[in-house]
């Protein structure tokens, strides 16, 4: 690419915004873009949960081989609960493997920035992106504070002008978790947020060099309806001395004691509404279960389902296979860069960072992503 050629990328996360919000409600934004650009429906990797999800949009990698295998998870080897909830825990790049975008880019000389990406506040191999926003910070930067950020990232002069921008919002995450997805309030979540990328697109249309930015707006799981009727007990069915722990609902993994995984598999197996392995037989589809942080056992509850002996959920939740589609999430991709008003087939989000590395004119490292699986969806 000759200098004064370079094109930018700005790929946001709408966290749990399922790929059919904009069939349910009013996103004139987003259906612009699929009018001017690329409209596809993107499938997560399992677990549909956000750490292990923003961090593969970030690695290419699945979850079993970046080692965020779930918000929370045992890891043997330093005998510690990682826990998206505990800074001081999940703050350590020992468990963080893998080599995110903005590292790649890095490497290769190109600036990156982020706004609040899991992942990019954590010194992984000892780098961050050149710009970038410490979750912990509070108050954090309102949706509106987030916009101007990236349009005032790109607005640099060009030595030190990010050419990648990744910028992350909590919603609809919260009101499709509070109120379901079929819910007034999410209804109107999905409307400001549509607002807001409008914004941000305006925003980027202020730039002299406009016609060069490629926006993604995107996400990492989606959600669906949960119900106290709909439980699978766990606990109640093993014998305490069995396991060492049982870690999440959604799915569950089972910790076993030494010599025990063939009992608590015996106790669970053949359950209605839930799959059960051990964790060296999970399905090749899954991409799980190679990674020494998996559970010895794993129950994988049916869409809708939760494995646990007491009902705790909000009414809307997410970790569910990625092939239901209510866990699965938008994509529009619109700039130079994209076909216009092309509808491509689904695809993994794994393939999301061959295609970043792509945009930026970098080689990728090698990952579980494959830029063939969308490169139909580029214009040229
Ligand atoms: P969940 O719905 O349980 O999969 O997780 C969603 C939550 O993750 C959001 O509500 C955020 O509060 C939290 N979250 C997102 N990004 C970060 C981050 N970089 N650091 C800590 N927590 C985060
Ligand atoms: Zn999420
Ligand atoms: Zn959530």
């Amino acid at each position: 690419m000759q200098a004064g050629d370079k094109h930018y990328t700005v790929i946001v996360s709408l966290d749990g915004f399922r790929w059919d919000y904009p069939e349910m409600y009013s996103t004139p934004f987003l259906d612009s873009m699929a009018a001017h650009g690329v409209k596809a429906v993107m499938k997560p990797s399992f677990p549909s949960k956000t750490f292990p999800n923003h961090y593969t949009l970030a690695t290419g990698l699945y979850p079993d081989h970046h080692g965020i295998v779930a918000n929370s998870f045992w890891d043997e080897q330093t005998r510690r609960r990682y826990s998206l909830g505990d800074r001081s825990i999940c703050d350590d790049p020992y468990f963080y493997g893998g080599e995110p975008i903005w590292i790649t880019a890095q490497k290769q000389g190109v600036k990156t920035a982020t706004v609040y990406w899991v992942g990019s506040d954590i010194p992984i191999q000892g780098q961050h992106p050149t710009y970038y926003e410490r979750y912990t910070q509070t108050p954090r930067l309102t949706y509106a504070e987030r916009v101007a950020r990236v349009v005032e990232l790109l607005r640099m002069p060009e030595e030190e002008r990010p050419q990648l921008v990744m910028a992350y919002f909590e919603d609809p995450d919260h009101d499709g978790h509070v109120y379901g997805p079929h819910s007034p309030e999410t209804r109107q979540c999905i409307t400001r947020l549509d607002v807001l990328m409008k914004e941000l697109w305006e925003g980027i249309q202020t730039l002299p060099y406009k016609d060069k930015v490629n926006l993604i707006v995107t996400s990492d799981h989606g959600m669906t309806e949960v119900s106290p009727e709909r439980i699978l007990p766990v606990a109640s069915r093993l014998k305490p001395e069995w396991y060492e722990r049982i870690d999440g609902d959604l799915p569950a993994m089972i910790y076993a004691q030494e010599g025990c995984q063939d009992s608590i598999f015996r106790a669970l197996q053949g359950m209605r509404h839930g799959r059960v392995w051990k964790k060296q037989d999970i399905p090749a589809d899954l991409h799980f279960g190679s990674n020494a942080r998996v559970g010895d056992v794993i129950v994988v509850p049916d869409l809708g389902w939760l494995a646990t002996d007491q009902f705790k959920s909000h009414p809307g939740t997410h970790g569910f296979d990625p092939e239901y589609s209510d866990m699965q999430v938008i994509f529009r991709a619109q700039g130079p860069d994209f076909k216009q008003g092309y509808e491509a087939r689904s695809f993994r989000n794994v393939c999301i960072y061959p295609l970043l590395a792509h945009l930026l004119g970098i080689q990728p490292a090698s990952v579980d992503g494959n830029l063939d699986e969308i490169r139909d969806m580029l214009a040229r």
